[in-house]
């Protein structure tokens, strides 16, 4: 990586803001169902209390829309974050305040401090530089170590780097390198598993994958769309009409540039989209008016096998079909199981698809699960992201 990290600058005894991502899910009682972004945090923060920092966290949770909402408070994530670093982290109750501001100020050498939700804030969404200026405040240094939210342009992720040197933390240092050096300098036959719900949402990376990849297996329900585009009937399968031209561009960009794009010959359809539903499997051209195509089939789950233990590298992004129901949950486990047990490296962009890899106990077996899912996804288009762009150079 071109961007200088914690360990390119010299931080010992400094003030440090450090944007970390701890938009973990919780339960209706503020129970931290998955602590994975929190363990992804621990090594920068370590490595600042051994500097002998004085370390103020910021992070956003969830969506509060510029309010203190007590349901979005980061407290439960400071009780863990002890937990985790054998330490205590001291919660602030407001976000720049009185309060955040004294422990701030307050804080030895080593000690760590949590600011409330960045987005009880609305000028954190619009990188208001009056709000960036006050965050900036805390700290001598800006460590960003927020990859999840790297590619938005807010007040802590981007905004601060106006005010004070910037440097990438460990885990954008890792996620960077994993997936930028499987985007580079990939280990061939490199292949890309392309799911998830849109043609939409995937149009961008499906473009640039095709620019390097050796091999696009399509799953999920943006398959349906393709289907409509080679003239298969798709019952009630989720379909975007106004992409069916698009479909058929990428179809014919892959095959000028000789990338094997194949996609799913079986399904297997439910009757409603639901948990528990009357299910069938059928081939491709065999979709009947009103089912549903909501995973693929079992040729397929052993035609993409054969594929994948060709490779040498593998990208993948977006569940194969509705994983969140174990009826229809089969494909992206098999294609998990079969990826844990490849000679190659193996690289699951975040959001759903790293969920259900967590959920098949198969995240350890990987070669990288990223924690962004959104920023993964913009890394893998190619896209600048601006939470990183801003860095200092090396
Ligand atoms: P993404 O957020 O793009 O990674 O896509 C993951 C989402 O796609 C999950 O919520 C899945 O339930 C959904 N998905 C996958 N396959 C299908 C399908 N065949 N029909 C509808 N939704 C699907």
């Amino acid at each position: 990586m071109n961007k200088k990290t914690i360990r390119d600058i010299d931080l010992k005894g400094k003030r440090v803001l450090v944007r970390c991502d701890f938009n973990v899910p919780m339960d209706e009682n503020q129970n931290i169902t998955d602590n994975r972004r929190i363990v992804a945090a621990l090594p920068t923060i370590k490595y600042l209390i051994e500097q002998e920092c004085k370390i103020v966290l910021c992070s956003h949770l969830g969506r509060p829309k510029g309010e203190f909402k007590k349901e979005f408070s980061l407290a439960p994530v400071a009780a863990e974050l002890s937990k985790q670093l054998g330490q205590e982290v001291l919660m602030a109750t407001d976000v720049i305040g009185e309060n955040a501001k004294t422990l701030a100020e307050n804080l030895k050498p080593g000690q760590v401090m949590l600011i409330e939700n960045v987005r009880f804030h609305k000028e954190e969404t619009e990188n208001d530089p009056e709000f960036a200026k006050q965050l900036a405040n805390f700290g001598e240094v800006f460590v960003n170590d927020a990859f999840g939210t790297a590619h938005r342009a807010h007040a802590s992720t981007e905004g601060v780097s106006h005010y004070l040197p910037a440097v990438s933390g460990f885990l954008i240092e890792k996620e960077l390198k994993f997936l930028g050096d499987a985007l580079e300098n990939p280990e061939r036959p490199f292949i890309s598993i392309l799911g998830g719900s849109k043609v939409s949402d995937k149009i961008g990376v499906i473009d640039s994958l095709l620019e390097k990849v050796d091999e696009l297996l399509i799953g999920g329900g943006m398959s349906y769309t393709f289907y409509k585009a080679l003239g298969y009937s798709v019952g009630n399968s989720i379909c975007e009409d106004d992409k069916i031209d698009l479909a058929k561009e990428l179809m014919e960009k892959a095959k000028a540039k000789n990338v094997k794009m194949l996609l799913p010959i079986d399904n297997k359809l439910g009757k409603e989209f639901s948990a528990n539903t009357e299910t069938m499997v059928v081939d491709r051209e065999s979709i009947p008016d009103g089912w549903e195509g909501l995973d693929i089939g079992p040729k397929t789950i052993e035609l993409y096998t054969e594929e994948l233990k060709k490779a040498k590298t593998v990208i993948w992004n977006g569940t194969v079909g509705v994983a969140e129901f174990d009826l229809f949950a089969e494909g992206t486990n098999s294609l998990a199981k079969v990826l844990s047990e490849l000679d190659a490296t193996t690289i699951i962009g975040g959001g759903d698809t790293a969920a259900a890899v967590q959920k098949a106990g198969l995240a350890d077996k990987m070669t990288h699960v990223s924690t962004g899912g959104g920023a993964s996804l913009e890394f893998l288009e190619g896209k600048k992201l601006p939470g990183i762009e801003c860095l200092m150079d090396k």
